[in-house]
């Protein structure tokens, strides 16, 4: 049985582990990206049992949305979750971060017709801007609700404080936002107030770009215009001490005669604060790879002996683990 989560308190659910879809379309993010690769890691998801799509207006300035919903005309829309997001303003010329309820309103209506579909099952407001009240912002989101457009409403890249805000009418249902083994900042202070508050988490970076496959064993070097040429993760000393941790986890991926980046994908989904795990791919043969993690059940000894691992990442925050299972 494929591992299934529910979002917040709604009636979404999801296969546990999602497909990131910025290189589907995301043009503006990625070099040398194809449509039809696009198309196919979309199919390849869906075929492998993934039911979660997480998508944004910003990958490929709605391009990955529209491919999507090219991609879907082949399957069944209501067995696919399909996540957005939006708060990109480019009305000015410059992009500009909008959170206003009219505008977000607007997003949502473009959402829908790129996507060629009548409601979405999560509308995630993708950054805060500085000048909306958040709980007017998810009230907006909170009408879409209540016509029938958005099933689940989410925030992504939120303080604590702007998350607490935007749940001030227990509206909120997901929150999406960077955390992986080398990345647990948000585990102190967020990660119980979503708990507590039966809010899912969804994080995104969870193979930091690629560097916890397993695949990199020397220097690497990106284009400038691949957003991992300015990632602090690639750049030595850190580079090669991530790669030491990653070494570590080679024996526990031979014992499931599995891949590094499989046993990475299913210690999130045995964390107990993980809701959907969401790794992004370029190629179709990726997905499908990592769509096998779904049926990897890691023993409490092997999950600790990651989690150890990447203890000296863990530690770059101040704090105890919240990496035990309950
Ligand atoms: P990621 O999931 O950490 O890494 C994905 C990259 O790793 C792939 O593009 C691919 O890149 C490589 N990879 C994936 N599977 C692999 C495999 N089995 N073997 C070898 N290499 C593999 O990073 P991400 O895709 O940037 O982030 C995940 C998702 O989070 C995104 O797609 C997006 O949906 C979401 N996100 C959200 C926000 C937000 O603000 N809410 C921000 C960032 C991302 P290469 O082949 O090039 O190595």
């Amino acid at each position: 049985m494929v591992k299934q989560v529910r979002i917040g308190k709604t009636d979404v659910q999801a296969t546990a582990l999602g497909l990131g879809a910025n290189a589907v379309g995301g043009y503006n993010l990625f070099p040398n990206l194809k449509d039809a690769a696009g198309l196919e890691i979309v199919r390849t998801a869906l075929e492998n049992g993934i039911t979660l799509l997480d998508t944004a207006f910003v990958y490929g300035l709605g391009h990955s949305e529209e491919l999507i919903g090219q991609a879907l005309k082949d399957f069944n829309r209501s067995q696919i979750i399909i996540a957005t997001k939006g708060a990109q303003d480019f009305s000015s010329g410059e992009q500009e971060i909008n959170n206003d309820p009219q505008f977000l309103t607007q997003q949502v209506e473009a959402s829908l017709k790129r996507l060629q579909t009548d409601y979405l099952d999560i509308y995630y407001i993708h950054f805060p801007d500085k000048k909306t009240p958040k709980a007017e912002a998810v009230g907006a989101l909170q009408r879409l609700r209540e016509q029938g457009k958005i099933r689940a409403i989410g925030v992504s890249n939120f303080s604590l404080e702007q998350v607490k805000e935007a749940n001030a009418d227990g509206y909120l249902d997901v929150v999406e936002d960077e955390f992986s083994l080398l990345h647990q900042d948000r585990a102190q202070d967020l990660l119980p107030y979503l708990k507590e508050n039966q809010i899912s988490f969804v994080p995104y970076f969870p193979l930091a770009s690629g560097l916890l496959t397993g695949k990199y064993e020397n220097d690497v070097h990106f284009p400038a215009d691949d957003i991992r040429s300015q990632m602090a993760d690639f750049q030595q000393p850190r580079y090669g001490q991530i790669l030491k941790s990653v070494n570590q986890l080679r024996p526990i991926a031979a014992a499931h005669q599995a891949t590094v980046a499989q046993c990475v994908l299913a210690w999130y989904m045995m964390n107990p604060y993980i809701s959907v795990v969401i790794p992004g791919a370029k190629k179709a043969a990726q997905v499908a790879a990592n769509a096998q993690a779904l049926n990897i059940d890691l023993s409490t000894t092997e999950y600790e002996a990651i989690t150890a691992a990447f203890a000296e990442f863990e530690a770059e925050k101040s704090g105890k683990s919240l990496a035990d299972p309950d």
